[in-house]
């Protein structure tokens, strides 16, 4: 890892780190200039998440003064230049496209021979991955070719005025602090982010940008793993809660894994997913893939009805930027009550069947709608 916190003196590499002083690039990283995020997409769809990263890019680019630029791999015949297009209406303004028979379904050698050529030829000064698996993969393995620093799991980006350095922050001790990290001595300056952690970008479709092809300097007999067939995981991201619109999560002031039915129901009505604290998770109450917060799912939902969740931070980050909180608790003072648009103080048990009965009630009465 060659990130260092601008606090601490970083052990190589010939940057002056302290905080408060003026930092000095070594002189052949001042070259680099743009931001560039790769793009992950798979069976025809580019991931949410490399949207979100365009958009936040162009944001970190406009104060940079610089360019931003898409890097998308796939096979021959994948539609590569249409996922350019769809990324210049997000804010690219730069698409670098390798179509090759061995980047047909990810592998981590040809992806990261790929990305790390593409990065050496064009030096960009910052370089965004989501935190999905492909993305962590990959991330890890340019970042250590291209002996530069890695920032995983960030949940804020900016750019220091003093040094022009990418200040990546993400919680850290047990997600009771925050950290800012920055690599200051090497570039590119890299980073992952958890899908919904940044705003999806409103795409402009009159925006146009450029497309360069490249090609990869590597043949199939080059390759150790071989991709023989893709077998579906059926049991695995069947919960898509990071992209639900409406979410009705549960804590451990629901008392038992017999009263989660209560949110199911009132779920089923609203057309909503379930989500859950890591106690209720731990519990065995619901799926793993329920979790709400630092080390569950980030989500964003136009609506976030938390029912016996005291909100602790741990929760809260992963679920403050939705669009408005509706909190059930017993007791007045819990944490949640800080930052819930909505706080009811009453007893879960109670209102939940009250609330989906309310709804079954409103729907019967509704014109029927072929
Ligand atoms: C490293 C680390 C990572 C973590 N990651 C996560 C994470 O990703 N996600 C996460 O959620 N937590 C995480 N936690 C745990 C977190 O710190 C909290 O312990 C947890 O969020 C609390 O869960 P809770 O709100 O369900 O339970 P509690 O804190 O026990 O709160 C229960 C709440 O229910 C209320 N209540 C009781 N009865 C009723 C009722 N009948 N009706 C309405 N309200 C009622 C109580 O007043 C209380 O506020 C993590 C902790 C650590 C150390």
């Amino acid at each position: 890892m060659k990130s260092s916190t601008a606090s601490h003196k970083q052990p190589s590499g010939g940057a002056i780190i302290a905080s408060g002083r003026h930092l000095e690039l070594p002189e052949h990283l001042k070259a680099y200039r743009g931001v560039w995020v790769f793009l992950e997409h798979d069976h025809g769809h580019v991931h949410s998440v490399s949207w979100e990263l365009v958009g936040e890019a162009r944001k970190l680019a406009d104060s940079l003064q610089c360019e931003v630029a898409v890097a998308v791999f796939g096979g021959p015949d994948e539609p590569l230049e249409q996922f350019a297009a769809e990324a210049f209406s997000f804010g690219a303004d730069k698409a670098y496209v390798v179509h090759d028979q061995v980047l047909l379904g990810y592998r981590n050698e040809p992806f990261t021979k790929g990305l790390t050529d593409l990065v050496n030829k064009y030096r960009p000064e910052i370089l965004l991955l989501g935190a999905t698996s492909m993305g962590r993969d990959l991330a890890g393995s340019v970042a250590t070719t291209l002996s530069t620093g890695l920032t995983a799991d960030c949940t804020g980006l900016n750019i220091d005025p003093t040094s022009r350095a990418l200040a990546a922050t993400r919680p850290t001790f047990g997600g009771s602090l925050l950290c800012t990290i920055m690599t200051l001595a090497y570039r590119p300056q890299m980073a992952t982010v958890r899908p919904r952690m940044m705003a999806m970008p409103q795409p402009k479709r009159n925006r146009c940008g450029e497309i360069v092809q490249e090609a990869l300097e590597m043949i199939e007999a080059d390759i150790v793993t071989k991709l023989l067939d893709f077998i579906a995981d059926t049991n695995s991201n069947q919960i898509n809660l990071p992209y639900a619109d409406v979410i009705v999560s549960g804590g451990k002031g629901l008392r038992n894994q017999e009263n989660f039915r209560l949110l199911f129901d009132l779920a089923r009505v609203l057309g909503a997913e379930v989500g859950a604290t890591r106690p209720c998770v731990q519990a065995g109450w619901v799926d793993a893939d329920r979790q709400v917060g630092q080390t569950g799912k980030t989500v964003r939902p136009k609506l976030y009805i938390a029912a016996g969740i005291s909100g602790a931070v741990q929760h809260r980050v992963g679920m403050e930027s939705s669009d408005l909180i509706v909190a059930i608790n017993t007791d007045p003072n819990a944490p949640i009550f800080d930052y819930a648009h909505y706080g009811i103080v009453g007893d879960a048990l109670q209102l939940l069947p009250a609330l989906t009965q309310a709804l079954n009630d409103h729907l019967a009465q509704q014109p029927y709608r072929p």
